[in-house]
């Protein structure tokens, strides 16, 4: 475990949420949004985990701007921002929700209070449903409810889900925190009208690598060389290869990938109710009297 490194990305990436809390995202369309986080990470000399995801309203997780994407923050939203930096592959996640409709301000608290209960918990030894536990207790104390099918996760070099999960509500079983590994802690909160579960949706804008095993078709194994060599098994975005790629051979190149099983193409999840979904997230590695927490403000 590079401990320099993990600190180096959890240092710019609390840095540009920090940005990203305070500023007024209203009337910007997503796909600036994006492109000004991932070049606000890029200028602190870091490089992005995985595409910055802007997930509005119901969209609790895995949505990021198509090239050019036209969907724009309204007054009324609550959008979570979801970053990722990496130094050397050790990566630091975090995200904050952005509310402009003061109805759902209660829900923001109950995501970042259960995030502060979590991290005020977490050392070696404790256990992973002690701390979903605390995630739980916490929400449905306010009067919301945790997503149950969303959880945190170890992290390991240029992999984000490395094995382990973090529940965001008690469950049987589960793991102990372990020394010199790094994990990620999110809690979900949706209202008390949400089923507290996200289902699959049906929009698909991230993608990662799955095997770099040969295609035989000549364009479709230059674009998964390009994918390897540019983002390793990280996830990454269309609008990353449009940079270099013409958008239309791109997609359909992305397309025949996706099809061939090289690459996964992850849906966005929506909350079973469609109701409103709040967030919060730090990265922490866990030592013997706490945790250093890499992406604290
Ligand atoms: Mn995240
Ligand atoms: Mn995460």
């Amino acid at each position: 475990m590079q401990e320099s490194d993990y600190l180096q990305a959890g240092k710019i990436a609390s840095e540009v949420r920090e940005m990203v809390r305070v500023k007024d995202w209203i009337g910007k369309t997503v796909y600036e949004i994006c492109e000004e986080i991932e070049n606000e990470i890029i200028k602190r000399g870091a490089k992005c985990a995985f595409p910055v995801n802007t997930s509005i309203n119901e969209i609790a997780a895995h949505y990021t701007a198509e090239p050019n994407d036209t969907l724009t923050v309204k007054d009324t939203d609550l959008i979570k921002i979801d970053l990722g930096a990496q130094i050397n592959g050790y990566i630091a996640d975090t995200a904050v929700t952005v509310c402009y409709d003061p109805e759902f301000d209660g829900l923001v608290q109950a995501a970042e209070d259960a995030l502060a209960n979590a991290m005020s918990m977490v050392k070696v030894g404790v256990k992973a449903s002690d701390i979903g536990r605390t995630i739980e207790t916490t929400i449905k104390q306010m009067g919301y409810k945790p997503i149950a099918n969303l959880s945190g996760h170890s992290l390991e070099q240029y992999t984000i889900h490395a094995g382990k999960s973090i529940p965001n509500i008690w469950s049987i079983g589960g793991f102990s925190l372990s020394e010199n590994t790094a994990y990620a802690c999110e809690p979900f909160v949706t209202t008390g009208d949400g089923g507290g579960f996200v289902r699959n949706g049906q929009i698909k804008n991230i993608f990662a690598i799955n095997s770099r095993k040969k295609t035989k078709n000549e364009n479709a194994d230059k674009l998964l060389d390009f994918i390897w060599e540019n983002f390793n098994m990280l996830p990454f975005a269309l609008r990353w290869i449009t940079k270099s790629w013409d958008e239309k051979e791109a997609r359909e190149t992305l397309d025949f990938l996706v099809k061939k099983k090289a690459v996964q193409a992850y849906p966005v999840l929506v909350e079973v109710n469609e109701q409103r979904v709040a967030q919060a997230e730090h990265t922490f590695i866990p030592n013997l009297n706490g945790a250093t927490i890499t992406t604290r403000a």
